[in-house]
């Protein structure tokens, strides 16, 4: 791989923060930037999103860490959306935010009547594809612009030949069989619109035939051998074509999946930032690949793919079930009275004497990841020791080795 990339170069990682715990963990594993929403007028009304006071606490954290804050100003706007805006606009305008990413042009508007002066970035839900949308936004007052997913690498370089506005794309996460979000199924299917924040992904649900007069009669429509989705898309990994992205002068990589787990924002986190690292200063990136590959194969994701428009011939049909090869077990709050202690918010059962994954934010070079023994498991409320560790509450967990306090543990599936 020889590619020109300049060393004082380094684009940011954004990651997901679908509520402040997750805000946290992203910032604790390596997020450049966090992206994130409040109660009303972003594109993930099922994601917990952020209070006024959760606002405040994120951007604390945010602020201590040296972290980017992204808030999520980005649903289209109806008629009857327009005074309640307005409203809203008010209630956020005094946050310090580093940018509000913004997709409706009527909302773009309207922060700029409030006056507001943070940075404005433009979703990807806008399509913007070639470097005249991009003069045309950033005319309009936009700093960074979030391509459309449906952007090639080529036209990215193109992009970058034309502009020195701020590009950004995503690296990691599910794609719409759409252009990206546009798109009605939902709406029609579940009475959930995508583009109001709601999408139940009907373009994943599993379909089949009925001919007119066999009605109840549903034929299999075989792609593969456990089922068929018609529609239904892989998910994106840019892993391991990064190097390209980045010497086209891409200036932010964004991790989709704001509504996904604790576990998925901390490992694809922890992964792209330090992939970002050993691209750009020093040339570990290939020796590391495999750690990155196989890590982003233990997050939950349907079969990858790195090439949406065949640029790296690797186009082809494989099955698209999820894939899921470890469970989500909980983290680490702090440390027990030693090092071998910690208390940890559950999220999957825990078992006494069972050997489980622990993973860590990766710093440097070294990575900590490793195996351990659950010696002992306490209940703090109780102050019993127990046999299972249940998901939703605080335990006090013994291991047979030192444990830091921003670990997270996961246990290895069977495979199916
Ligand atoms: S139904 Fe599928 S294609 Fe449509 S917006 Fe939802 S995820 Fe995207």
């Amino acid at each position: 791989m020889v590619l020109s990339i300049n060393k004082s170069y380094k684009p940011e990682i954004a990651a997901p923060a679908g509520n402040p715990e997750k805000l946290e963990i992203a910032v604790k594993y390596g997020a450049d930037a966090v992206y994130f929403g409040g109660k009303k007028f972003n594109l993930r009304s099922g994601s917990g999103n952020f209070s006024a006071d959760e606002i405040d606490k994120g951007l604390q954290t945010c602020k201590k860490a040296g972290v980017k804050t992204i808030f999520l100003m980005n649903s289209f706007l109806h008629e009857k959306d327009i005074n309640k805006v307005k409203d809203y606009i008010k209630q956020i305008k005094d946050y310090k935010f580093s940018a509000i990413m913004i997709s409706d042009p009527g909302m773009l508007l309207l922060l700029k009547e409030s006056g507001i002066k943070t940075d404005l970035h433009l979703s990807t839900q806008m399509s913007t594809l070639n470097h005249l949308s991009v003069k045309f936004w950033t005319d309009a007052g936009i700093k960074r612009i979030v391509l459309a997913r449906e952007t090639t690498l080529d036209e990215i370089k193109s992009i970058r030949e034309h502009t020195d506005a701020e590009i950004e794309i995503f690296c990691h996460g599910a794609l719409c069989i759409s252009y990206s979000g546009r798109c009605l199924l939902s709406r029609f299917l579940s009475g959930r619109d995508a583009n109001q924040g709601s999408c139940t992904h009907p373009c994943r649900w599993n379909y089949a035939l009925i001919e007119e007069k066999r009605e109840g009669n549903h034929l299999e429509i075989i792609e593969h051998a456990t089922g068929t989705e018609i529609l239904s898309s892989k998910d994106l990994n840019l892993i391991d074509v990064l190097p390209y992205y980045i010497a086209a002068g891409v200036n932010a990589f964004k991790i989709e999946g704001r509504m996904k787990s604790i576990y998925y924002t901390a490992n694809t986190t922890r992964i792209y930032k330090h992939a970002m690292n050993t691209i750009t200063d020093n040339n570990d990136y290939i020796k590391y690949l495999p750690f990155y590959l196989s890590e982003l194969d233990l997050v939950s994701h349907r079969p990858y793919t790195n090439d949406l428009f065949n640029e790296f011939n690797n186009l082809g049909f494989n099955k698209i079930p999820y894939i899921k090869k470890v469970l989500f077990l909980g983290y680490a709050l702090s440390r027990g009275k030693d090092e071998t202690e910690a208390y940890i918010k559950i999220f999957n059962p825990v078992y006494l004497n069972e050997e489980l994954d622990v993973i860590y934010p990766i710093k440097n070079t070294e990575i900590k990841d490793c195996k351990t023994t659950i010696k002992e498991i306490t209940d703090d409320d109780k102050k019993e020791s127990v046999n299972m560790a249940r998901p939703g509450k605080i335990y006090l967990v013994k291991f047979d080795k030192a444990i830091d306090s921003d670990a997270i543990l996961r246990r290895r599936l069977p495979d199916k």
